[in-house]
């Protein structure tokens, strides 16, 4: 009997003594408490009818033992289907009806609520609260404790996993074991992972970031974490002496510089900084580096990849580019209308392809087909170029390229520009309906406290920098980028907002 990914996390543990998770109250997990609590949970799950290749959907806030519980699924063959905390009734009704789970696992207060969604879908309800108390732990504690693994294969299913939405409705992608497996393996020895890591955990646990990425790895590498509730600069920046490594989305580490706290003293213990989920400002790069002596290392990964390419451990980490790809991942650019490969320095469509990249979409095999090219390659749907040394660099997102006059414009390098001026933090460029050009380029810029520039001072300072067709037609000023979870600037939102402006 064999079980892919969980076989090779109970094979790295040396001693079951270690410590796998440490929460921000003091208790801490080790990894023969992870043994017995994932095995545990697996018994209860199993007990209530759970059968190898069934979903259980989780909507809970993050704990300890919602780590557990997925791990319980990988351990009984479940898929395990996490869901944000943030969905609302009417959202979760979409995702239940779409996964058909035979088992949704809730936090108690929303309880009542989903079972007139699970009624209508014949699936069970058990909760989970914050703490780690619920129905389902009630289960669990009555169950033997020598679980016997499920069989499941590297092909088989180890989760489905929703996209952020960030371009449209979520869309269910299939991972396998050995996705999973895989890509936790290749990011252990590309950051070097080991069992003297402790890893600062303040990512959600319903996203691959937080969830595979840093969960499987330090769990590959019989490492440890601090698994915190959320992010909060102040804390920590206190646990940084304690631990060695931290996985965070660019508004951590621009969040922290908010901080006095944050010195080269404060991260002395500390030997990588990660960053992914959303682009890494380049100047957040470079405020980070001299005020602490490290750079952050810059990775690219999507819901339905894994993690696709990343900075290098040794060797120069780039500011404004995502690195390489990882062993055993092939990406290529191509042109996004033929699909031909393009040559260095040509922006185009990134496609990648390797033992980390999803099965497919859930319930979606025309999209599925879509998205993949005859020879395997999957299509990200994110625009880049591979530089002479072999760096990707994203340009955004193919969605969001705009098309004025007929020209193709890539918003992030009207961005970069403006970025640059002084008195700007960021800025956001969008496409929006316009009687001649067809679409308006247009700027929503966050300017300084106190800074004097206006619309204009940006165009002319655009004037000599960008072809007339790549300037704004309109520059928004606001206080902030509307942002979800992850970081990822809402590029829809702001384009539904400002549908009128050249009407
Ligand atoms: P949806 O597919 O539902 O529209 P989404 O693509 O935002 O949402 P995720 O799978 O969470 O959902 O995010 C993957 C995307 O995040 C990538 O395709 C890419 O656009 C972006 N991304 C991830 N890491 C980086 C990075 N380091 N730099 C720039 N973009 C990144
Ligand atoms: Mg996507």
């Amino acid at each position: 009997m064999s079980n892919h990914l969980f076989d090779a996390i109970r094979g790295t543990i040396t001693s079951e003594d270690a410590i796998f998770i440490e929460t921000e109250n003091g208790r801490c997990w080790t990894y023969g408490d992870m043994l017995l609590w994932s095995g545990k949970i697996a018994g209860a799950i199993d007990t209530l009818g759970v059968r190898p290749g069934d979903r259980v959907a989780v909507q809970v806030e993050k704990s300890a033992e919602a780590l557990m519980l997925y791990l319980a699924c990988i351990r009984c063959g479940a898929v395990y289907l996490p869901l944000n905390t943030a969905y609302t009734l009417a959202e979760l009704d979409y995702f239940i009806g779409d996964a058909e789970p035979r088992l949704v696992v809730v936090s108690p207060k929303a309880a009542d609520g989903i079972a007139a969604i699970t009624s209508k879908y014949d699936a069970l309800v058990e909760t989970l609260d914050e703490n780690g108390k619920g129905s389902l732990i009630d289960l669990a504690k009555d169950e033997p404790e020598d679980f016997i693994d499920a069989t499941r294969g590297p092909d088989d299913l180890a989760a489905i996993l929703y996209t952020s939405g960030t371009t449209g409705r979520s869309k269910g992608a299939m991972l396998t074991h050995d996705n999973l497996l895989s890509n936790a393996l290749a990011l252990r020895a590309f950051w070097r992972f080991t069992p003297q890591d402790r890893l600062i955990h303040a990512l959600p646990i319903f996203h691959t970031h937080g969830l595979f990425v840093a969960t499987n790895v330090t769990l590959t590498s019989g490492a440890s974490m601090f698994l915190l509730p959320k992010f909060d600069p102040a804390q920590v920046l206190s646990l940084m002496p304690r631990a060695t490594t931290m996985m965070g989305v660019p508004t951590f580490y621009v969040r922290l510089l908010q901080n006095e706290g944050l010195t080269r003293d404060a991260v002395a213990g500390m030997r990588l900084f990660i960053s992914g989920s959303a682009p890494l400002l380049a100047d957040t790069h470079r405020a980070f580096q001299e005020r602490t002596g490290q750079a952050i290392l810059e990775r690219y990964g999507m819901t339905e990849t894994n993690m696709n390419t990343s900075n290098p451990y040794d060797g120069k980490r780039i500011a404004g580019t995502v690195g390489f790809p990882l062993p055993g991942v092939s990406i290529r650019v191509t042109d996004p209308e033929t699909g031909v490969s393009l040559g260095q320095d040509e922006t185009g469509m990134i496609e990648v392809k390797g033992p980390n990249v999803f099965k497919g979409y859930w319930r979606m095999p025309e999209k599925t087909k879509s998205e993949f090219r005859d020879d395997g390659f999957f299509i990200t749907g994110d625009l880049g170029k591979i530089d002479p040394e072999g760096y990707v660099h994203i340009v955004g997102r193919g969605k969001d390229l705009v098309i004025s006059g007929g020209y193709n414009i890539y918003p992030k390098e009207v961005e970069s520009e403006i970025d640059m001026l002084p008195g700007v933090v960021e800025s956001a460029v969008i496409g929006i309906a316009h009687p001649d050009f067809g679409e308006g380029v247009t700027a929503i810029v966050v300017k300084r406290a106190n800074a004097t520039i206006d619309e204009q001072t940006i165009f002319d300072a655009l004037k000599d920098r960008l072809a007339r067709y790549k300037q704004p037609k309109q520059i928004i000023f606001v206080e902030d980028l509307p942002r979800n979870t992850m970081g990822k600037v809402q590029k829809n939102i702001l384009r539904e907002q400002y549908s009128d402006l050249y009407a």
